[in-house]
C-alpha cells in the first residue's frame, strides 16, 4: 500500500471504501486522473464527515487553504467521492477547503501540483495534465448530477506548475545512490531532469523530508538515466529508472 506526500495522516474511524464483488482496493495502473473537489466547508467538517457511518462519503485527501495536505486513506483505497464505481476507481479524488465563489488559493493550486506529481511517479496509467485526462472534475465522471467543483478549482495555474521546465525541489519523485567509491545522490526531478544534490547525508535528509523511494546504483546505470526528458515524461523518468536499477531499495 502506498502513501504520497502529506503534512498529516488523518485516518477516518470508519472504514468507508470498496464495493462487494469489488473490493477495497484497486492496483495504481488502474488510476486514471485526479479528480479535485469542492469540499463546500472547511476544515472543520472535514473528520466528522470522515467519521459518519450514516454518510456515504470517504475521501484519500483533503487540501486546506493554507496547502496542508490531509492524507486519510492510502492511494489504492477505493473511496466514496466521485459518484460511481467507475469514477472511484479510475478517479483519485482530493477536497479543496472552501466554498463556491472563491477560486483555490495559490497554496493550494501548489499542493495539487504537488499530488498529481506524486501519483504521476507512481502511476503508470495517470493522464497527462489535461482537464479531460489526467484531470478531472466531479460533474464530469459523475454525468453532471453535480456542480461541484464549481469553478474553484484553477486548473491552468496547477498545469503551469506540473510543467515547469525547471521543477522545484518538493516536486522531486526519485533519488539515486551512486557507488563508485565515492557515494553520490542524484535527484531525478519532475521532468525527468537528473541533478546532482550532494551526499549520503543529504540523501538521508531527502528520504526523511519527502519519503522518496532511493535506489544504489552504479556510475554506468547513473549515466544511462537521460538528463532530460519532455514535460510529462515522468513515468518514462519512473521506467527508466525501475529498469536500470531492479528495483532495489536502499533503505
Ligand atoms: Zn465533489
Amino acid at each position: 500500500m502506498t502513501l504520497i506526500r502529506h503534512d498529516l495522516w488523518a485516518p477516518p474511524t470508519v472504514d468507508k471504501r470498496g464495493y462487494p464483488g469489488i473490493g477495497k482496493t484497486r492496483a495504481l495502473a488502474q488510476i486514471k486522473h485526479v479528480v479535485y473537489h469542492s469540499a463546500e466547508g472547511w476544515r472543520g467538517n472535514i473528520m466528522p464527515i470522515q467519521n459518519d457511518p450514516n454518510r456515504e462519503a470517504s475521501w484519500p485527501m483533503t487540501v486546506l487553504l493554507d496547502g496542508t495536505k490531509w492524507m486519510h486513506y492510502q492511494v489504492e483505497d477505493i473511496c466514496w467521492i466521485n459518484g460511481n464505481p467507475t469514477a472511484n476507481i479510475e478517479g483519485f479524488g482530493v477536497e479543496f477547503e472552501g466554498v463556491k465563489g472563491t477560486p483555490i488559493t495559490d497554496a493550494q493550486v501548489k499542493a495539487g501540483a504537488e499530488i498529481y506529481t506524486d501519483l504521476k511517479a507512481i502511476c503508470p496509467n495517470l493522464g497527462p495534465p489535461i482537464l479531460g485526462q489526467g484531470f478531472e472534475e466531479h460533474r464530469r465522471v459523475s454525468g453532471g448530477a453535480t456542480t461541484c467543483p464549481n469553478d474553484r478549482i484553477r486548473w491552468s495555474d496547477i498545469r503551469a506548475l506540473v510543467t515547469a521546465p525547471l521543477p522545484k525541489e518538493e516536486d522531486d519523485m526519485f533519488i539515486i545512490t551512486e557507488t563508485d567509491g565515492q557515494k553520490r545522490v542524484y535527484v531525478v526531478g519532475g521532468c525527468g531532469r537528473k541533478r546532482y544534490v550532494g551526499g549520503p547525508a543529504e540523501l538521508g535528509v531527502f528520504v526523511h523530508i519527502a519519503k522518496l523511494p532511493s535506489y544504489n546504483v552504479t556510475s554506468a546505470q547513473a549515466a544511462a538515466i537521460p538528463d532530460e526528458l519532455q514535460p510529462g515524461n515522468v513515468t518514462v523518468a519512473g521506467a527508466v529508472v525501475a529498469a536500470e536499477l531492479k528495483k532495489k531499495d536502499w533503505r
